[in-house]
């Protein structure tokens, strides 16, 4: 299927407007990856489930995407965590580094084409500082490192619209130092003290600035320009308006990047979720109660740009609606009537509208739900194979964002007491009915009577309510 445009709100230029969509070649993407310090919690999680179903719809409608994402496997807090835990940089973040792609697995975050880790891009990232060097847009501060002066750059701020830090964005420590020329003035190679991590290179013993690894790393995969950058707003101010003023001053070609998308914060009573607030779940506690496609389904339920509150009601909303959704597929699956004809266009064009309109998954969503509003009153009616078109529709619609529902697996014993459970209720034998019913209940099974006969149903995402054994 192809649809001629899908448009996203981009940063830079504060407006909607058509993706662009290149001639020839594969769109090149790239989103920031995370530092590896410490386990992934569910607000990072956000972010790469958000361009995970994005790059997903997009192939799903002939889009070629190259997308490449950056590991941060150095940085100050990778070696200020070793230094806590008494160990050395790299076991932190080899072991952070397994642990977040691991998470990624499971959450089946599998669009990525490329992970790049930064030590793994040292020449690479020395080159882009000596043309800086050369360019005259960084300088030396004896004993520390080199900087970019960022008077040398008069569009600093193109991007955010702004110059100034703010709560909430994302800064690196490594950026400090009271001898540079402008207060914003950030680090390209930090020289290391003994005892600190670095590479011996032509700018003396040290190691990368946090912006720079990117811009290197993506010079080497897509060159100096790109299409498309994305990562969640902390980074819109100072990273990413670092990155373009180390690339655009290294190349001289501008704009770096055509089209920026940044993602909202999940947040915790309104809070960022981050390691630092202590506010964290991670990705593994997470997963230790829950399925993963239901914080798919939870970040689906939302605009990407959004913030998105956390919390348990937040969770029961998402199996809820994951449970109506899974009931109705498998009374599709039952219809044996006579209706061959559904509203699929109308559906399809409004769902695939919806992610083509800046990605609006909560209307997505919406347009499922009136699908089966629509079904609903004739759903006995439909015949065998319409109500198994339908479902596909809805199965299928939920896999272009690789949401991907579990098959019921029901089992003898539920079975069995489900038609026993029938043989009573039609001798009109109602206790013993409504004995097995709850027998079924506790077993984690919903009994439905529908005109096709009892509809055996095993709600995968609710958590059971825990009866009061006293009762
Ligand atoms: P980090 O590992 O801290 O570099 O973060 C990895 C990615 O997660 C970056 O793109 C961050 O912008 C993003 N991120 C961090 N905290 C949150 C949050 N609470 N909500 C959404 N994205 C976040």
């Amino acid at each position: 299927m192809a649809l001629e445009h899908v448009k996203i709100f981009n940063t830079l230029s504060g407006q909607k407007e058509d993706l662009l969509k290149p001639r020839g070649r594969a769109l090149k993407l790239f989103v920031c990856g995370p530092t590896v310090y410490g386990p992934p919690h569910i607000g990072n999680a956000r972010t790469f489930l958000i361009f995970d179903m994005f790059v997903k719809f997009l192939r799903s409608i002939d889009y070629e995407i190259n997308y490449l994402q950056n590991i941060t496997d150095i940085d100050d807090k990778i070696i200020n965590r070793a230094k806590e835990e008494n160990v050395g940089w790299k076991d932190i973040s080899g072991k952070y580094e397994l642990i977040y792609l691991k998470n990624m697995q499971v959450l089946g975050i599998d669009s990525v084409n490329i992970y790049a880790k930064a030590t793994e891009y040292i020449p690479q990232i020395v080159e882009q500082v000596k043309t800086l060097i050369k360019k005259e847009r960084a300088y030396l501060i004896e004993g520390d490192g080199y900087y970019f002066d960022l008077a040398t750059f008069p569009e600093y701020g193109k991007l955010s619209h702004r110059t100034i830090e703010q709560a909430e964005d994302a800064v690196s420590r490594i950026d400090a130092s009271d001898k540079k020329r402008n207060k914003g003035d950030f680090a390209l190679w930090k020289l290391s003290k003994s005892g600190e991590p670095g590479w011996k290179t032509e700018l003396g013993f040290g190691r990368p600035g946090w912006h720079i690894e990117d811009t290197s790393i993506t010079e080497y995969f897509f060159g100096p320009q790109y299409d498309l950058h994305g990562g969640a707003q902390d980074l819109k101010f100072p990273h990413h308006e670092a990155e373009i003023a180390q690339q655009e001053s290294a190349s001289g070609k501008r704009p770096f990047v055509k089209q920026w998308m940044h993602a909202g914060f999940l947040t915790v009573d309104g809070n960022k979720m981050s390691k630092s607030l202590n506010n964290f779940v991670s990705v593994d506690d997470f997963l230790e109660k829950y399925p993963a496609e239901l914080l798919r389904t939870i970040v689906f339920m939302h605009h990407y740009r959004a913030p998105m509150d956390y919390s348990d009601a937040l969770v029961q909303t998402a199996q809820k609606n994951l449970n109506d959704i899974a009931i109705f597929l498998a009374k599709l699956k039952k219809t044996r009537g006579k209706i061959s004809e559904i509203p699929s266009g109308d559906f399809l064009n409004s769902f695939l509208e919806s992610l083509s309109d800046d990605f609006n998954t909560p209307q997505a969503l919406a347009s499922i739900f009136e699908f089966i509003n629509k079904l609903q009153p004739n759903l006995w009616n439909l015949s065998y194979k319409a109500g198994h078109r339908a479902a596909e529709l809805i199965e299928g619609s939920l896999k272009t964002v690789g949401i991907l529902l579990p098959k019921q697996i029901i089992s003898l014993k539920a079975r069995f007491l489900a038609r026993k459970r029938e043989y009573y209720r039609k001798n009109k034998q109602f206790i013993q009915s409504d004995a097995l019913r709850k027998k079924l209940d506790e077993l984690g099974y919903i009994i439905e009577d529908t005109p096709k006969g009892p509809l055996l149903f095993k709600p995968v995402y609710a958590t059971r309510t825990i009866q009061n054994p006293i009762e």
